[in-house]
């Protein structure tokens, strides 16, 4: 009986601190009890933020209540990319915010990008992953290493969402190891030809462009541009995923397929290109 009362006072005691640590948070964080949850500042992290920044955050978290997340459950469940966020993506800037205005991006630093994939996060991962595979992994090498035409052909309609773009690193023997990729080219002239497969790549199947990697006959990783409809180049759906649900992840397939040399990225040689991408792709991850 005595046991029993003390597991009740505990409870009990245990009941009230809950709640006065949410009242507490709650309170904290500005926001009243019936509205949205606010998470509040652990960190202080808004001490660092310019007001530039705070807008910028804002205006993004205003677009992802309005748009994301009153259609982003049904899309999970569908197991469907809501395909018609891509224009409002543009449209805020999520697309290479980071890339300068001249090739159409935003111009901003990579503390507004943080913020910008944060918020969309905040809506869904999904659309964090279009967005930030776009921005990073697509973007940021054809910004990076990319040439002055390659740059002026792309980079303004990735900008807009007029054009989308994958990434095409991992292998479906080679995941954590993609210095062991087996996709690989073969000089032949005025262009190379390009054979292999990608597994597990974001926006896969409803990309126009795909960054891949692949070796080249000294076996140094290269990256370059493969366009849709090049023959032998094939993007199918993967079904079913259990996760990340309102995502296009597929794979990429490349049949004896014709690269022109002039889309290949000339000024990077070696896998370090592609690990350069994946540290700009942690802001959005992270
Ligand atoms: C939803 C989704 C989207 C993705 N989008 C893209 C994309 O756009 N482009 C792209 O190129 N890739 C993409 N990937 C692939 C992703 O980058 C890989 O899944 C990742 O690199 C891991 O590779 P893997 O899945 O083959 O796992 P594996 O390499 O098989 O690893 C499985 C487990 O074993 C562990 N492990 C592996 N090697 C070792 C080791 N030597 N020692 C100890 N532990 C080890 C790993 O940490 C992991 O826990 C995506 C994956 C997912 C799930």
């Amino acid at each position: 009986m005595i046991i029993c009362d003390q597991l009740y006072l505990f409870a009990f005691v245990d009941y009230i601190f809950v709640n006065l640590r949410t009242i507490f948070l709650n309170l904290y964080s500005n926001t009243n009890m019936n509205t949205e949850y606010i998470s509040p500042d652990y960190y202080l992290l808004d001490e660092w933020f310019s007001d530039e920044h705070k807008i910028i955050r804002g205006s993004i978290r205003d677009w992802v209540n309005r748009d994301v997340k009153p259609i982003i459950e049904e899309a999970a469940q569908a197991h469907q990319f809501p395909k018609h966020l891509i224009n409002g993506l543009g449209s805020i800037g999520a697309f290479g915010s980071f890339i300068p205005e001249k090739y159409g991006g935003a111009g901003l630093d990579h503390i507004a990008y943080g913020l910008i994939m944060q918020e969309l996060e905040r809506g869904d991962s999904a659309v964090r992953s279009a967005a930030s595979v776009q921005s990073s992994l697509v973007m940021y090498p054809i910004h990076e290493f990319g040439s002055e035409e390659q740059k002026r052909k792309y980079l303004p309609k990735l900008a807009t969402g007029e054009m989308i773009g994958c990434f095409g690193l991992t292998e479906p023997n080679h995941g954590s190891d993609p210095a062991s990729m087996e996709t690989h080219v073969i000089d032949n002239g005025d262009h190379y030809i390009l054979n292999g497969s990608k597994m597990w790549i974001t926006n896969s199947s409803i990309s126009d462009i795909a960054l891949v990697w692949a070796k080249d006959d000294q076996g140094f990783v290269r990256g370059m541009i493969v366009e849709k409809g090049m023959k032998g180049f094939s993007a199918p759906e993967t079904k079913n995923k259990w996760s990340l649900r309102a995502s296009v992840t597929g794979e990429l397939v490349f049949d004896e397929v014709k690269v022109p040399k002039e889309n290949v990225l000339p000024n990077i040689l070696g896998l370090k290109g592609a690990l350069m991408c994946l540290n700009s792709a942690r802001y959005g991850i992270a």
